[in-house]
Protein backbone atom coordinates (compact mmCIF):
# COMPACT_ATOMS: atom_id res chain seq x y z
CA UNK A 1 0.00 0.00 0.00
CA UNK A 2 1.19 3.47 -1.32
CA UNK A 3 0.19 5.10 2.22
CA UNK A 4 2.28 3.04 4.29
CA UNK A 5 5.59 3.74 2.22
CA UNK A 6 4.20 7.29 3.04
CA UNK A 7 3.73 7.56 6.51
CA UNK A 8 6.61 5.60 7.31
CA UNK A 9 9.36 8.41 7.52
CA UNK A 10 6.67 10.59 9.20
CA UNK A 11 6.27 8.61 12.10
CA UNK A 12 10.11 8.12 12.12
CA UNK A 13 10.52 12.09 12.13
CA UNK A 14 7.75 11.88 15.14
CA UNK A 15 9.22 8.97 16.96
CA UNK A 16 12.84 10.34 17.18
CA UNK A 17 11.37 14.50 17.72
CA UNK A 18 9.43 13.11 20.68
CA UNK A 19 12.07 11.36 22.51
CA UNK A 20 15.02 14.31 21.87
CA UNK A 21 12.15 16.47 23.68
CA UNK A 22 11.80 13.61 26.66
CA UNK A 23 7.84 13.24 25.06
CA UNK A 24 6.35 9.90 25.87
CA UNK A 25 3.02 9.95 24.90
CA UNK A 26 1.85 11.77 21.49
CA UNK A 27 -1.69 12.98 21.37
CA UNK A 28 -2.30 14.02 18.05
CA UNK A 29 -0.54 14.48 14.54
CA UNK A 30 -0.93 17.12 12.17
CA UNK A 31 -0.14 15.85 8.57
CA UNK A 32 -0.06 18.29 5.29
CA UNK A 33 0.08 16.21 2.59
CA UNK A 34 -0.52 17.66 -1.00
CA UNK A 35 -2.55 16.09 -4.01
CA UNK A 36 0.24 14.94 -6.09
CA UNK A 37 0.49 11.97 -4.04
CA UNK A 38 -2.48 10.61 -4.40
CA UNK A 39 -2.87 9.49 -0.50
CA UNK A 40 -6.47 8.62 0.46
CA UNK A 41 -7.02 9.89 3.79
CA UNK A 42 -8.88 6.52 5.04
CA UNK A 43 -5.74 4.68 4.07
CA UNK A 44 -3.29 7.30 5.84
CA UNK A 45 -5.13 6.75 8.77
CA UNK A 46 -5.23 2.88 8.65
CA UNK A 47 -1.14 3.13 7.70
CA UNK A 48 -1.03 5.51 11.01
CA UNK A 49 -2.96 3.12 13.11
CA UNK A 50 -0.75 0.41 12.03
CA UNK A 51 2.50 1.67 11.42
CA UNK A 52 2.69 3.53 15.67
CA UNK A 53 1.52 0.23 17.27
CA UNK A 54 4.37 0.01 19.83
CA UNK A 55 5.28 3.80 19.71
CA UNK A 56 4.77 6.75 21.67
CA UNK A 57 2.68 7.96 18.73
CA UNK A 58 0.15 4.66 19.58
CA UNK A 59 -3.72 6.21 19.88
CA UNK A 60 -2.81 9.58 18.70
CA UNK A 61 -5.03 11.38 16.63
CA UNK A 62 -3.79 12.06 13.10
CA UNK A 63 -5.24 15.19 11.67
CA UNK A 64 -4.54 15.58 7.95
CA UNK A 65 -5.06 18.81 5.71
CA UNK A 66 -4.96 18.33 2.05
CA UNK A 67 -3.66 20.40 -0.43
CA UNK A 68 -4.86 20.74 -3.33
CA UNK A 69 -2.97 20.45 -6.71
CA UNK A 70 -1.79 24.28 -8.14
CA UNK A 71 -0.19 24.65 -11.45
CA UNK A 72 1.51 27.14 -13.03
CA UNK A 73 2.21 27.86 -16.72
CA UNK A 74 5.08 28.49 -18.20
CA UNK A 75 3.99 29.93 -21.22
CA UNK A 76 1.46 32.88 -19.34
CA UNK A 77 2.05 32.62 -16.09
CA UNK A 78 -1.69 31.72 -15.58
CA UNK A 79 -2.45 29.56 -12.23
CA UNK A 80 -4.33 26.66 -12.65
CA UNK A 81 -6.14 23.58 -10.95
CA UNK A 82 -5.10 21.02 -13.48
CA UNK A 83 -8.84 18.34 -14.38
CA UNK A 84 -7.71 14.93 -13.92
CA UNK A 85 -4.44 14.45 -15.59
CA UNK A 86 -5.07 16.98 -18.39
CA UNK A 87 -2.08 19.62 -17.33
CA UNK A 88 -2.65 21.98 -20.30
CA UNK A 89 -3.43 25.31 -19.55
CA UNK A 90 -7.14 26.56 -19.66
CA UNK A 91 -5.49 29.98 -21.15
CA UNK A 92 -3.04 29.18 -23.59
CA UNK A 93 -3.83 25.35 -24.31
CA UNK A 94 0.34 24.66 -23.80
CA UNK A 95 1.28 21.69 -21.65
CA UNK A 96 4.19 23.96 -20.13
CA UNK A 97 3.34 24.01 -16.52
CA UNK A 98 5.41 24.35 -12.95
CA UNK A 99 3.80 22.45 -9.48
CA UNK A 100 3.52 25.73 -7.39
CA UNK A 101 1.48 23.56 -4.59
CA UNK A 102 0.27 19.92 -4.04
CA UNK A 103 3.35 18.10 -3.69
CA UNK A 104 3.61 18.59 0.01
CA UNK A 105 4.44 15.84 2.65
CA UNK A 106 5.34 17.14 6.09
CA UNK A 107 4.12 16.77 9.87
CA UNK A 108 3.47 20.65 10.25
CA UNK A 109 3.21 19.68 14.13
CA UNK A 110 2.94 17.19 16.95
CA UNK A 111 1.36 17.28 20.34
CA UNK A 112 2.44 15.25 23.47
CA UNK A 113 3.25 15.02 27.34
ZN1 LIG B 1 -0.86 29.34 -20.29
Amino acid sequence: MHELSLIHALIDTVVQSARENGITKVTKVKLVVGESHGALPDALQFAFDILTVDTVCAGAELAIEKNALLLKCRECAREFHPEGYLFCCPGCGVSNAALVKGNELYVEYFEGE
